[in-house]
C-alpha cells in the first residue's frame, strides 16, 4: 500500500508550432452550442486574440469575445466577467492567455454550473463535480495552469491571494503553441520562467509520497516516480533555453523548450506540490506588490540551500539536470546546484536579495509567521521549516 501513488493531467493535450490551427476540430468534438473565449487586453494587441478569430472563422465558429481579463484575477474582475458571460449560457470556455485568462476561464466556468460566489469554494476538493469544459492556450511559459487544479483568485477582504483547487478544474484539453508566446515580453518571460524552474525543482525535492499516506485525498501528494520523470525533464530544458527566450524573444526553438519545459513543471508539481518557497512568497508579495516569478527568483537558491541539508543527493542530482558535471562529488553538486541557480538570475536580470525588492529586516517576523501557516504547503518542504529557522533563512537572503 505504500507504494501506491496517482498522477492526474488535463483532459487532453495538444502540443505543437501552429497547433492553433487546430482548435476548430478540438471545439467540434465538444458539440458545443454557445462557445466563449476569455481573454485579456495585452493578448489583444498582441494579434494573438485575431489570430485565434480567424482560425475559427474558416471553421465557421463564431465565439462570444470577453476580452476584459485582469493580471492576477481580482474578485470584481471575477464576478464582472460572470455576470457578462451568464446571459449567454456558454457551454465550452476558450481561456486564451497567461495564467491570469485561464484562472479567470476556470471559476467562471465553476460558477456556470453551480452558482454561488467564488468564496465558497477557496481551499481543496470543493468543487461539487464536473464543470463546463475548459480549453486552455497558454500564451506564457510559467503557471502551468493549462494542466493544474487551481485557480487562482485575490480575495477582496483579505487582500490575499487564495486558491481554489480542485481535479475538476483542471482543463479538459491544453493546446499549446509555442508561436503564441514570442511576443511575450523579456521581464514577464524570465519571470514566469523562473517561477517554472522553480516549481520543477520544489516538485522535485518534494517530501517522497510514501510520507503522506493516509491523505490520499490531498491534492498534492509529495513527489512519485512520474512527477520525478517530468520535474527531471523540466529542469533539463528551462535552465539552458530562459535565457535565450529572454534575450532573443522571437527564438522560436527556445520558446518551444519553454512552453514544453513549463508544461512539464507544470505536470511534475500539480502532482506533487510546491512548499516552502511559494509559502514564502505569498506574504512577501502582499508587502512588495512585485511580480510573483521576481519573488521566487530570489527565494530559490536560499531555500534550496535550506533544504539540501536534508536530502544532498536530490540537490546532487539537481545540480546535474542544471547542466553540471556528473563526475563531482555529492557534497560539491550540491553547492554548485544553489551556485547554478544564482548564475542563472544574474542572466536574467532578476534580483538575488529580498532586500532589491523592498523587504525590511523587521518585516521578517511577520513573512515567517504568515508562511508557516499556509499548512498545505509547509507539508510538503523536506525540511519541516520553523520560525527560527526560517527567519535565519530569510535575514541570509535581505
Ligand atoms: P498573466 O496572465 O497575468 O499575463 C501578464 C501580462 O502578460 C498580461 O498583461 C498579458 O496580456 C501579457 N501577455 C501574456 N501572454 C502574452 C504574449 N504571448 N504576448 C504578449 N503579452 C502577453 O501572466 P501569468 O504569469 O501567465 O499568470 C499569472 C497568474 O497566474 C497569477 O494570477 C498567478 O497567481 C496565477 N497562477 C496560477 C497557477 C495555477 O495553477 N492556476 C499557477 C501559478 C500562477
Amino acid at each position: 500500500m505504500n507504494d501506491v501513488w496517482k498522477f492526474h493531467s488535463a483532459g487532453s493535450i495538444l502540443f505543437g508550432h501552429g497547433s492553433i490551427t487546430q482548435l476548430p476540430n478540438v471545439i467540434q468534438k465538444f458539440e458545443a452550442n454557445q462557445i466563449v473565449i476569455i481573454t485579456d487586453p495585452g493578448i489583444t494587441r498582441a494579434g494573438i486574440l485575431d489570430q485565434a478569430i480567424q482560425v475559427l472563422k474558416k471553421a465557421d465558429i463564431k465565439p462570444v469575445i470577453y476580452d476584459q481579463a485582469v493580471p492576477e484575477p481580482t474578485m470584481s474582475s471575477v464576478l464582472s466577467c460572470f455576470s457578462h458571460l451568464q446571459p449567454y449560457q456558454p457551454d465550452l470556455l476558450v481561456a486564451l492567455g497567461g495564467g491570469s485568462c485561464i484562472d479567470l476561464a476556470k471559476i467562471t466556468s465553476l460558477l456556470l454550473t453551480y452558482g454561488g460566489h467564488p468564496s465558497d469554494y477557496y481551499g481543496e476538493n470543493k468543487v461539487p463535480g464536473k464543470v463546463r469544459p475548459v480549453i486552455a492556450i497558454p500564451t506564457t511559459a510559467g503557471t502551468g495552469s493549462e494542466v493544474s487544479p487551481v485557480a487562482v483568485v485575490t480575495d477582496d477582504k483579505s487582500n490575499l491571494k487564495v486558491g481554489i483547487s480542485d481535479h475538476h478544474l483542471r482543463p479538459e484539453v491544453a493546446l499549446l503553441d509555442p508561436g503564441l508566446t514570442l511576443k511575450l515580453p523579456a521581464f514577464i518571460t524570465a519571470c514566469t520562467g523562473i517561477d517554472a524552474l522553480s516549481q520543477a525543482i520544489e516538485a522535485y525535492f518534494a517530501k517522497d509520497y510514501r510520507y503522506l499516506h493516509g491523505q490520499e485525498n490531498l491534492i498534492y501528494q509529495g513527489s512519485n516516480p512520474t512527477s520525478d520523470l517530468f520535474a527531471e525533464k523540466a529542469i533539463r530544458l528551462i535552465a539552458p533555453n530562459l535565457p535565450i527566450a529572454v534575450h532573443q524573444g522571437d527564438n522560436l526553438e527556445a520558446r518551444s523548450n519553454m512552453l514544453l519545459g513549463n508544461l512539464y513543471s507544470a505536470l511534475a508539481f500539480t502532482n506533487s506540490g510546491t512548499s516552502l518557497i511559494h509559502a514564502l512568497a505569498y506574504p512577501i508579495a502582499e508587502k512588495t506588490k512585485k511580480a510573483h516569478g521576481e519573488i521566487i527568483g530570489v527565494l530559490l537558491p536560499y531555500v534550496m540551500e535550506y533544504n539540501a541539508a536534508v536530502c544532498p543527493e536530490k540537490f546532487a542530482r539537481i545540480a546535474e539536470f542544471l547542466g553540471e558535471p556528473s563526475e563531482l562529488p555529492q557534497q560539491e553538486k550540491t553547492v554548485r546546484s544553489v551556485e547554478a541557480v544564482f548564475r542563472l538570475l544574474k542572466v536574467l536580470g532578476l534580483p538575488t536579495k529580498l532586500s532589491e525588492i523592498g523587504i525590511k529586516n523587521e518585516q521578517i517576523g511577520e513573512i515567517v509567521e504568515s508562511a508557516l501557516s499556509i499548512e498545505r504547503l509547509v507539508r510538503i518542504n523536506p525540511r519541516t521549516p520553523n520560525v527560527k529557522d526560517t527567519a535565519a533563512l530569510l535575514a541570509k537572503a535581505l
